[in-house]
């Protein structure tokens, strides 16, 4: 993670790998990932057949140099060593994608608590190269049955952002399990169970506490954690736990010990769901309403991916509830026929691309939420309102603010939404041996949640993506308002790009709340317009606008 003090531009940098799919290719060509470790912290798992000399993952982890890794078979690109490796033993046994990407889930949720686990939701796409078919699922987080939009209002006005995270008002119901067991009974190879063994023998022998996660925590204020949060990552002071200290967590090796003898049932039912929702009732602050039975009913769901076409590619992502595919669907189509010139980041493509952004961000905040909910206009990515929207976009002077427009069968009269949003999250990209592939966002919401722990994880606060205001000023009902069951609005954008034969070609997504989109768009605008490989995109300073000012990342000197 970066800080750009200058423009207060919290970034990541996108955990991109870029693979192609066709199994004589693999076999015949390396496969390529790019790991950047000065950028951010991640890591990359690779079979070592095809390792550079006297190079291991995690020499690489601490290498000061970025390198290109190439793999012939396998890959796994995760936020932490320890996961990527998780996902490289299970990929070597044999495992697919997904028997892979549960392990790795399961290891981040442990060593990098702070971002994502079973305490909160992702999205994942999954590429199926025997029936060369793309998936997208839906694991986001639920709000109670008994969730009113007047939720985060407290005396008509909406609550602080930092006043409504901490406690159970917060916590939505968990999706990340349910939704992986889904797709493990449809495309998982190994055993359900041998899957967690890696998490759980590295949450009894414990793990050095990372200097991230140090840094993270000496951020947090230790009185917006419950007691056993405040237990597990700060000492008697108060103060947190220093860099390295073997942290062991028994309590989240007896939790995955039970998800893996019992499947997810062991979580939605019984007595660690009464313990989930008994922890969100009671907590220390802003105490939620979340009972066993939102838990129970929980469901995971199969949604249509979004795809256009973008030059000579095929782009593949998530649709509501996250507004991640479609805001990038409309800046690349917006974009399409302009000319960005061929030299990265020229100053006329960082204006063009930048007004696209407002333009999207403005109809994202207008009419994008869970479409199980309310109407998503189907106009959104019509060619004629987008070469309107296009119109409006002026070669030397800035529109300023973009305002929504009016889609084709575009209601015209929903509000004005006024959501913040965080920045948490993880993101894994795997390819398995036959080709199969999955792009995973997945999230917590804001460093460390809710900041309530339970049997040795964190639980969410992805509820605070809702519009805390469930009308605007004009009394016109927002889109994104909190309402029982339903699923906040996300930014997650997992993507896949496919080439003209149809064939996997790059596997992309990141953290980073709001500015995932502006971080997804940059790799996928940087590799087609540009030619950029994966080491120089990681590489590339992230830019864009989310309807307000251009923000440039100044990025700091690799020491
Ligand atoms: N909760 C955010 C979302 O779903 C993600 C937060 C982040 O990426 O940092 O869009």
């Amino acid at each position: 993670m970066l800080h750009n003090h200058r423009f207060q531009l919290r970034v990541k940098s996108p955990i991109l790998s870029s693979m192609t799919q066709n199994l004589r290719t693999i076999l015949s060509l390396p496969l390529l990932a790019l790991a950047s470790f000065c950028i951010a912290n991640q890591a990359a798992a690779f079979d070592p057949r095809a390792e550079p000399e006297g190079a291991t993952s995690a020499a690489l982890e601490n290498s000061s140099q970025s390198k290109v890794i190439r793999a012939r078979h396998h890959m796994v690109v995760s936020a932490n060593p320890h996961a990527s490796e998780a996902g490289r033993a299970i990929l070597r046994r044999g495992g697919t994608a997904i028997d892979a990407a549960i392990a790795v889930q399961m290891v981040l949720n442990l060593v990098e608590p702070q971002s994502s686990g079973i305490g909160g939701g992702a999205f994942l796409l999954h590429w199926s190269e025997q029936t060369r078919k793309l998936t997208s699922f839906d694991g986001r987080e639920t709000a109670p049955l008994a969730a009113k939009p007047t939720r985060f209002m407290k005396n008509g006005k909406p609550m602080k952002f930092r006043d409504a995270v901490p406690g159970g008002l917060s916590v939505g119901t968990p999706g990340v399990l349910k939704m992986l067991e889904k797709i493990h009974k449809r495309h998982g190879r190994l055993p359900w169970a041998q899957l967690f063994d890696p998490a759980i023998k590295l949450a009894m022998r414990g793990f050095a506490l990372s200097s991230r996660l140090h840094a993270l925590l000496q951020k947090a204020d230790v009185h917006s954690f419950g007691p056993k949060a405040q237990a597990y990552f700060f000492d008697k002071m108060g103060d947190p736990k220093p860099v390295g200290t073997l942290l062991k967590n028994p309590a989240f090796a007896q939790t995955l010990s039970g998800i893996a003898r019992n499947g997810s049932d062991y979580f939605y039912r019984g007595p660690l769901a009464k313990q989930i929702a008994k922890t969100v009732q009671t907590s220390h602050a802003n105490k939620g309403d979340m009972t066993s039975t939102d838990l129970a009913t929980y469901k995971a769901l199969e949604r249509d991916p979004i795809c256009i076409s973008y030059r000579t590619y095929n782009i593949c992502g998530m649709g509501p509830p996250s507004s991640g595919m479609l805001t990038i669907a409309q800046v690349l189509k917006i974009i399409e026929p302009l000319d960005l010139g061929s030299t990265p980041l020229n100053q006329t493509a960082l204006h063009l691309i930048s007004e696209a952004e407002k333009l999207a961000y403005a109809d994202r905040k207008r009419y994008m939420a869970d479409h199980d909910f309310i109407e998503i206009p189907q106009g959104l990515l019509d060619a004629r309102y987008l070469a309107k929207r296009r119109a409006l976009i002026k070669p030397h002077k800035t529109m300023g603010k973009a305002k929504p427009g009016t889609p084709p069968a575009g209601k015209k009269r929903s509000g004005i939404d006024a959501t913040t949003e965080n920045n948490g999250t993880s993101h894994i990209s795997i390819i398995d041996v036959q080709g199969n592939a999955i792009s995973m966002t997945s999230s917590i919401e804001g460093a460390f949640g809710a900041r309530l722990m339970v049997s040795g994880f964190l639980l969410n606060n992805e509820l605070t993506d809702f519009s805390f205001r469930p009308t605007d000023k004009q009394d016109r009902l927002i889109a994104n308002r909190v309402e029982p069951l339903k699923r906040p609005r996300s930014s997650m954008a997992p993507t896949m790009v496919f080439d003209r034969h149809g064939r996997l070609h790059m596997v992309v997504g990141s953290p980073g709340g709001s500015r995932i989109i502006l971080y997804v768009l940059k790799t996928i605008i940087g590799h087609i317009n540009w030619g950029q490989n994966a080491r120089s995109l990681t590489h590339m300073p992230n830019f864009g606008s989310r309807n307000g000012p251009l923000e440039l990342e100044k990025v700091p000197e690799c020491k």
